[in-house]
């Protein structure tokens, strides 16, 4: 932590550390997520039920009642307007009977009626502060409003908030924003709600300055370049698609065709496929491979997971190795790695699959047409950026299962093209959720026994590997106990992300074969993974997920031609929780989803923003603040461009994305 010049009693450091603030910045920056609204109101204009905000005098002595056991009702008379006399009902206050005849205070509560007012919260009439609009922080347990009002308060007095400053003049200017002490000021004590607007304005606009900024800069800016047009014979890819033993959805060949004519193009394709989970992503990535490889070029696909790049490769061998396509394989667990990479060194191959093993062990593979990443956004951008720093100009796809919306996506990926598969293919067999607000198995159990009697397997899917003071989840062992204690007889198997690559994939591949009832595991089956004959899942502590990971989980049993079971579980009493879950009860489609995601935890988590190094929004709203976006993302791109104007922000943009983003 580095608060330069600031003196920090221990309890502050502490609230500080609760609240991961790290500097100076942090605290400034550290805003209100709502606002009270606190104008002295004319007692003549009040109706009953409506807020009051008054100067009052005492007119009585206080006098404290207990009730039930330790509930206190405080109750005295006051004078407001020097006209009307109130009398005035406090709970749980018992102090509030220290008030004495003649104080003089203002006092915030509810108009009841006939002289009656509950107050909520009450001052010295000397509080000016608490008149006016008043900020109300997001708090943790133990923490109060005070707390932090306190610290910002200390923050703002002893620095000047000028020095933090880092957007151009010109820029402001341009755009008519305050600058950045005002803004602060006013995001904390707006002087009304005209200032706290202009604070708004201007701190959103930094907000997506910084991440298109990062954006731009981790994507390098030399898209002009011309690449060489790939060519391929249109008959070949008919027959391939010919071949896969089903029709393609309008959507899948529209996405093809839209490739296609990327890779025809002389412009570098930057493109993301979006397709909810079993929409038939793969075929189309299998039909990009076979252009770019009818092209003479050779090819890339990289998976987040090792099961998943299996799969890849299984489709691959059956799909183009009979058309003499050289196909390698190469990720952590591949067994002789010297022989591939040195294959791959050679040039002995046409396509290569993998997980970030292709990428970061070392192995260069130069002259590849197409790059496909499967799931995986960041995993594309920063390989793009690599790539092109070497001077080459491979054609790059992105699939991504979490699907943004196309009036999202361009605000989100900036000037990356968007292909969207929506159609399911048609015999998908869809999918029933509950929600049950018990985290145990007791309350399913026969649900879960019917799906086995029929011969299919259950997924059973828990939040934490290991047991853990932090994270109040039921771990693996403990699901283990449950479910072995439930279903005797059954033969029941473990998977985690601990385990060695080599014990995952055989585990995969046992339950694959139906020698295993039942699989527990962590989210490591979460992306692509495709058991047909398994049609059940269960989630242990729905609630630590996001919608659009669980979303992801529920996939994995729609593969087959029988419907899907999937139960979240959850003790969860938190009614927002409850009704986010609520959100994949509904509906079963992935838009739907991603956007009530989206909307519910902001943009940085569904994206793993966070990790990636792409600063995240605290106060913008894709959604909403479509001008300010489109100013910060030509700003961005003009900062870039023009080597004069590498301004402070860029240079800490680019500091938190090395350090974040790039190995
Ligand atoms: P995802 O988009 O989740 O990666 P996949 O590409 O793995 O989906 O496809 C899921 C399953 O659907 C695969 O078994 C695939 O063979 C099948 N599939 C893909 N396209 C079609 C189609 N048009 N008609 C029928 N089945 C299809
Ligand atoms: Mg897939």
């Amino acid at each position: 932590m580095s608060f330069e010049g600031i003196k920090l009693t221990p309890k502050r450091e502490a609230v500080l550390a609760a609240l991961g603030i790290e500097d100076i910045r942090g605290i400034l920056e550290y805003y209100p997520y709502r606002y009270e609204h606190n104008a002295i109101t004319p007692f003549k204009a009040l109706k009953n039920g409506d807020k009051a905000v008054f100067y009052a005098e005492m007119i009585s002595s206080a006098s404290s009642y207990r009730f039930r056991k330790n509930m206190t009702v405080t109750r005295f008379k006051i004078l407001v307007e020097d006209e009307y006399e109130l009398t005035a009902t406090i709970f749980n206050r018992p102090w509030a009977k220290m008030l004495k005849i003649n104080d003089r205070l203002i006092v915030i509560g509810r108009y009841e009626g006939e002289g009656k007012l509950t107050v909520m919260n009450y001052y010295d009439a000397k509080r000016q502060d608490v008149l006016g609009i008043i900020p109300v922080y997001p708090l943790k347990d133990g923490i109060g409003q005070n707390d932090i009002r306190k610290i910002i308060e200390l923050v703002l007095n002893k620095i000047d908030p000028d020095d933090y400053e880092q957007i151009p003049q010109k820029y402001l200017c341009s755009h008519g924003l305050i600058d950045y002490a005002s803004a602060i000021k006013n995001i904390h004590h707006p002087a009304g709600t005209q200032a706290l607007y202009q604070a708004l304005a201007r701190l959103k606009y930094e907000e997506f300055l910084r991440f298109y900024l990062a954006l731009e800069y981790m994507r390098g800016s030399d898209d002009q370049k011309h690449k060489p047009i790939k060519h391929f014979d249109p008959k070949q890819i008919k027959e391939f698609i010919a071949g896969f033993g089903f029709t393609l959805t309008k959507d899948q060949n529209q996405a093809i065709s839209e490739i296609l004519g990327d890779l025809a193009s002389p412009k570098m394709m930057y493109r993301l496929l979006e397709g909810d989970v079993g929409s038939g992503k793969t075929a189309v990535a299998l039909v990009a491979l076979y252009a770019n490889y009818l092209s003479g070029h050779k090819g890339a696909l990289m998976a987040p997971t090792e099961i998943l790049a299996v799969q890849h490769y299984e489709a691959m061998i059956v799909h183009l190795k009979p058309l003499g396509v050289r196909i390698k394989m190469l990720s952590g667990s591949t067994k002789d790695k010297k022989a591939v990479k040195a294959d791959l060194a050679v040039g002995d191959f046409d396509i290569v699959i993998g997980t970030h093993a292709l990428f970061y062990d070392g192995v260069s593979i130069d002259g590849l047409g197409l790059i496909i990443t499967d799931e995986q956004q960041r995993f594309g951008v920063k390989q793009r950026r690599m790539l092109k720093n070497k001077g080459e100009m491979p054609d790059f796809l992105m699939m991504s299962a979490t699907p943004i919306p196309r009036t999202l996506a361009g605000a989100i990926y900036g000037d990356m093209d968007v292909s969207i598969i929506e159609t399911m293919p048609a015999e998908r067999k869809g999918c029933d959720t509950y929600f049950i607000n018990h985290n145990r198995i007791k309350d399913i159990t026969k649900d879960l026994e019917a799906i086995l009697a029929e011969g299919q397997q259950i997924y059973i899917i828990a939040a934490a590997i290991n047991k853990s003071d932090l994270i109040k989840a039921k771990d693996i062992s403990a699901v283990f106990d449950e479910i072995q204690n439930t279903f005797r007889g059954y033969d029941i198997a473990i998977l985690h992300g601990r385990m060695s690559s080599e014990e995952k994939d055989e585990v995969m591949k046992r339950f694959n074969d139906g020698l295993y009832d039942i699989l527990i595991a962590t989210t490591v089956v979460e992306v692509g993974v495709n058991v047909k004959n398994a049609t059940g899942m269960v989630v242990f502590d729905a609630d630590r997920f996001g919608l659009s990971q669980l979303h992801q989980l529920r996939g994995r049993i729609q593969r087959g031609d029988k419907r899907g079971k999937f139960y979240l579980l959850s003790d969860t009493k938190e009614p927002s929780t409850i009704e986010r879950l609520g959100v994949l009860v509904q509906t079963n489609n992935g838009f739907e989803i991603s956007v009530a995601d989206l909307k519910l935890r902001g943009m940085g988590d569904i994206l793993g923003v966070r990790q990636s190094g792409l600063p995240s929004f605290v106060l913008g709203d894709i959604f909403k603040d479509h001008k300010i976006i489109a100013a910060a993302k030509s700003d961005a791109k003009a900062i870039i461009a023009d080597d004069s104007d590498k301004t402070k922000l860029l240079a800490e943009v680019i500091k938190k994305a090395q350090q974040n983003y790039i190995d």
